[in-house]
């Protein structure tokens, strides 16, 4: 078999890296002998000019390091200051500045030095993500034959937002040079013929193939999933001492989320806001717990979200809070995934309602940690890539702060039967469509490409 190279922004280190992607790829790793490629976390002074190696894993792990300087402007500055933005309907967020184009291409070019004397003719390179759309362009440039795929884990933009990009004939330009792309959801395949014809050259060829910019390559949907297994064990064993206690017996309702403007936090807070005005027999009946560590705080557009959403919890337990009862809880910390998969099960609803999101794993997590005798109600934005295959949750837009009110206020008071019944059809989604069902799907379909 082929040798399977990975590689992707962040390099999984630690002894025991764990993680869905990483739980995807190992088996495909560790039987094909792989190696993973990636950064190794922080910016340094004078990088080196070779792949530095870290054993300890079932397969090989190289990372490459990068100045203070590419790191702007590669990670914070193009990746995540434009491409994120764009990519998750935010064109107003964008900061374009000079040199971050040039740095993103210079840190392309740099993996894929550092990378070509390592591989060999016959290997497969799977590309990860946003940050790393260059790499096919620049390897292939250096004369390298072997099929290359990306996966892309964030929504494709459309075109009137992909217009906005400094380099839009170039994005094409650079995705032309994989033999498959990959995307979440079926609208980031649509966005992105409908951005290609608009913006580049495609032609629709039959079988899930195009021609980009004058290439034949294959372009196709692979929802990623969760290690269902794994975390339907974790939440069934969770410690008991993260157990939620309540004064008046109110349920749980959960958020989890890092705390990006995309996934639309503030909105949330509003629609319980209008939940507590309107609905009064559900005061201490109710208390939300959202979990919201920090991210990328380095980048200007994350600096107010969190004042923003520490106003309006405060706000809204000044007004409604009583002695025995807090309406909202905020964490503004990460909590280890085995304490989460506890707390989801011990919540009567999930509240996931990004305003763009590439798939939403929190949701797919909140399914596989319910109790199949009394499950919890899923409400999901029609905006995750996970509402395409998850439409037996309670789909709403995030938006719309009635329509979400109104949705939990209904699963509040929503039946077992029909709670079993929606909680069945879900689970079945995401058990069958695992995150090793993920790989192995795209794998097999870069081997036929
Ligand atoms: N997560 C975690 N601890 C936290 C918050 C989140 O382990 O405090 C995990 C969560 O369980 C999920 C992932 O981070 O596996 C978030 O993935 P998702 O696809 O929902 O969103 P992303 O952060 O990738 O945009």
């Amino acid at each position: 078999m082929s040798r399977l190279v990975v590689v992707s922004n962040r390099l999984p280190l630690g002894d025991n890296p764990s993680g869905g992607l990483v739980v995807a790829l190992q088996d495909a790793l560790r039987s094909s002998g792989g190696l993973w490629v990636g950064f190794a976390g922080e910016p340094v002074e004078s990088p080196e000019d070779e792949l530095a190696w870290h054993p300890g894993a079932a397969f090989q792990r190289a990372s490459f390091d990068l100045t203070q300087e590419d790191y702007e402007a590669y990670y914070l500055g193009y990746s995540n200051s434009v491409l994120w933005p764009l990519c998750h309907g935010r064109v107003d967020l964008m900061r374009i500045l000079p040199g971050h184009v040039e740095g993103y291409r210079r840190v392309n070019e740099r993996i894929a030095k550092l990378l070509v004397p390592h591989l060999r003719p016959d290997d497969r390179i799977w590309v990860q993500d946003y940050h790393l759309f260059a790499l096919a362009f620049e390897l292939r440039k250096l004369g390298v034959e072997c099929p290359i795929g990306h996966f892309l884990h964030i929504p494709f933009p459309g075109p009137a937002d992909c217009a906005a990009l400094p380099n839009p004939g170039e994005l094409f330009d650079w995705l032309s040079h994989y033999d498959l792309l990959g995307f979440q959801a079926g609208r980031d395949l649509s966005n992105f013929t409908e951005s290609a014809r608009q913006l580049a050259e495609i032609e629709p060829l039959h079988d899930h193939r195009l021609l980009l910019q004058g290439r034949v390559l294959r372009a196709d949907v692979y929802p990623i999933g969760i290690d269902t297994a794994a975390f339907i064990e974790e939440a069934r064993t969770a410690p008991d001492e993260d157990r939620m206690r309540s004064l008046t017996g109110a349920q749980m309702m959960i958020g989890v989320d890092r705390l990006d403007y995309s996934k639309g936090i503030p909105h949330r807070f509003r629609a319980f806001q209008l939940l507590m005005e309107n609905n009064s027999d559900l005061h201490e009946k109710i208390s939300f717990l959202q979990i919201a560590p920090p991210t990328r705080e380095a980048v200007e557009a994350y600096q107010d979200i969190r004042e923003e959403t520490e106003h309006l919890a405060g706000r809204i337990n000044g007004q409604f809070a009583t002695v025995n009862w807090t309406p909202i809880r905020f964490i503004h910390r990460p909590i280890p995934r085995n304490v989460l998969a506890g707390l989801y099960r011990q919540a009567r609803i999930g509240l996931v309602t990004p305003l763009a999101d590439g798939m939403n794993l929190v949701a797919k997590e909140y399914v596989a940690a319910q109790d199949v005798s009394d499950p919890g109600v899923l409400i999901l934005s029609r905006f995750a890539g996970a509402a395409e295959t998850m439409g037996d949750a309670l789909i709403i837009n995030p938006h719309d702060p009635w329509e979400l009110a109104e949705a939990i206020a209904r699963a509040m008071r929503m039946t077992a039967n029909e709670r079993r019944r929606r909680h069945s059809a879900l689970l079945r989604d995401v058990v069958e469509h695992d995150v090793g069902w993920w790989s192995a799907t795209y794998l097999d379909a870069l081997a036929a490409a």
